[in-house]
């Protein structure tokens, strides 16, 4: 099951939802911005199937 965290893209600023499977502890991956569609990498930290943090970096 997914769940979604906000994410503030490291180009233009915007804030929007990425999903993000809470089953994996740590992971990392990379998104395209909704609203720039410039691509940033996504770090996220999941415990007992919730999102603990998710932050954006700019790849
Ligand atoms: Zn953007």
């Amino acid at each position: 099951m997914e769940e979604f965290a906000d994410i503030q893209c490291p180009f233009c600023g915007q804030t929007f939802a990425v999903a993000i499977d809470p089953s994996v502890a740590q992971q990392c991956f990379t998104t395209d911005c909704e609203v720039c569609c410039r691509p940033f990498e996504v770090v996220a930290e999941c415990e007992d199937g919730e999102i603990v943090s998710a932050e954006a970096r700019s790849a």
